[in-house]
């Protein structure tokens, strides 16, 4: 029979990297909490127009990335492509926008019909934040601050780099739009297909282009950052100079615009070349009109989103999974008939006394050989034997099968734990919460 496979870019995250996950969405939840932000989740699903209104439909995503279908009612539905537009509508929608502060997270799954490669994949996670009625710059600088809290959390501050921009105002924005028509214009023999395209419908997404033919185009292009409005000016500043109290290090990239419409002022992206091409771990920017565009009272907002994959690889390159303790601690072993009637009942009481502790209880009976090999299998630190003759007695023996942990695995540590293998000791039963206690 023909097998069926997962959809293409579509990803089963499988229990050998759970472990970096968790750690990933642990250190996030620390994270957002220590900063007084609060969760919002929303809908997968989303009627297309917020999209196509939120995000703009000259973008990329709206152009030719949604995922969008028609119900069994005939109503034109989109798997969200991006968290913004939905957490928006959701605070429009119960009234937890207007003349109000809000902090807000999310972590979620996002979908785009793009091209799967390293990086990039038609389903994929991002760990986002919105924050709505404060105008920066000082939130501006706090969000930031949080990203990079979190890349000192994670251990890969040394791997990015912060790119910041500003996008002005829109006024000065769509000024400059003209200006760089113009100049594009001038230049239209040496555009590329899609840059020709995009300077109808989106030009500054030019600056973005990564052909390198059109790159010296686009470094000799008229800089949006000369035709910032005074007010944006002074935000950009006083953003930078709050960074640089803070000690985050930063470099202005002018090319920066961000793929999606609703930016203005403060864009930014942390980036590494850990990567390959999908160089951007997170980016995000201020989106002062977006509120009022989907038809909200005029609120500011500011938010970023973090491609949660593109960091689960970057931690992956840094071989994190070996300092991550999610290993077994005991496995238990039962051999005849009363000792394999008690197992499940020794098992729940260790639990009781020991919440923390990590057992796995055999279970499909077997021979002691067939179970000895199990418990080496499951990566247990310890075995812990219930024995018919010695159950009798009150007791249970503890057979050690690893000195410490996996970590260690280089050649004095290999021939500590074959020394250990040797180690067995009977103990009373009633004695065994005590004695793991002190060893975990
Ligand atoms: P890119 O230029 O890489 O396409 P983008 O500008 O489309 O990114 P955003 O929409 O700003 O990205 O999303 C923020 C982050 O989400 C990105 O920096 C990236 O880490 C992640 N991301 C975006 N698209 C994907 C994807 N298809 N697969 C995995 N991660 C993604
Ligand atoms: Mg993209």
């Amino acid at each position: 029979m023909k097998l069926i496979k997962a959809i293409r870019g579509m990803n089963d995250l499988l229990p050998e990297d759970a472990a970096i996950w968790q750690f990933l969405e642990q250190s996030i939840r620390q994270l957002v909490a220590s900063y007084g932000y609060k969760e919002i989740r929303t809908p997968s699903l989303e009627k297309t127009a917020l999209f196509q209104r939120g995000i703009g439909e000259a973008t990329d995503i709206v152009e030719k990335e949604m995922y969008t279908f028609k119900d069994r009612g005939n109503e034109s539905l989109t798997l969200r492509p991006e968290g913004t537009a939905g957490v928006v509508r959701a605070g429009i929608e119960h009234g937890l926008l207007y003349n109000q502060q809000q902090r807000l997270w999310y972590l979620v799954d996002l979908y785009r019909y793009e091209r799967p490669q390293k990086g990039r994949y038609r389903q994929f996670h991002q760990f986002g934040v919105e924050v709505f009625g404060l105008q920066g710059p000082d939130v501006d600088a706090e969000i930031i601050l949080l990203t990079a809290r979190l890349w000192r959390l994670l251990g890969l501050e040394q791997q990015l780099t912060l790119h910041l921009n500003s996008l002005g105002s829109n006024q000065a924005r769509l000024a400059y739009r003209q200006i760089l028509v113009d100049y594009f214009q001038e230049h239209f023999d040496e555009l590329d297909e899609d840059s020709q395209r995009r300077l109808k419908t989106n030009p500054l997404r030019i600056l973005d282009s990564k052909n390198p033919d059109m790159q010296s185009l686009i470094e000799s292009a008229p800089k949006l950052f000369q035709h910032l409005d005074e007010e944006s000016r002074q935000h950009f500043e006083t953003l930078c100079r709050k960074l640089e109290d803070a000690g985050i290090s930063y470099e202005i990239n002018h090319r920066l615009v961000r793929g999606l419409d609703y930016y203005n002022r403060t864009v930014f992206e942390w980036m590494t070349d850990t990567l390959g091409a999908q160089g951007t771990v997170c980016g995000g920017g201020r989106y002062d009109g977006l509120v009022a565009e989907l038809g909200g009272q005029n609120t500011p907002g500011i938010g970023f989103g973090m491609g949660i994959e593109r960091v689960v690889l970057m931690l992956k390159n840094n071989h994190i999974e070996q300092q991550l303790g999610d290993a077994i601690d005991v496995y238990l072993i039962n051999i005849g008939e009363s000792a394999s009637n008690q197992a499940l009942s020794v098992a729940e009481a260790l639990r009781n006394e020991l919440p923390q502790l990590k057992l796995l209880t055999h279970c499909g009976g077997g021979n002691f050989k067939k179970q000895i090999k199990r418990a080496d299998k499951s990566g247990a630190r310890w075995a812990l034997i219930l024995a018919e003759e010695e159950l009798a007695e009150g007791n249970i023996s503890i057979k050690t099968l690893r000195a410490i942990s996996t970590i260690e695995t280089d050649e004095v540590n290999h021939q500590k734990a074959q020394q250990v293998d040797e180690q067995q000791i009977t103990i009373p039963l009633v004695d065994l919460a005590g004695w793991l206690k002190q060893k975990i």
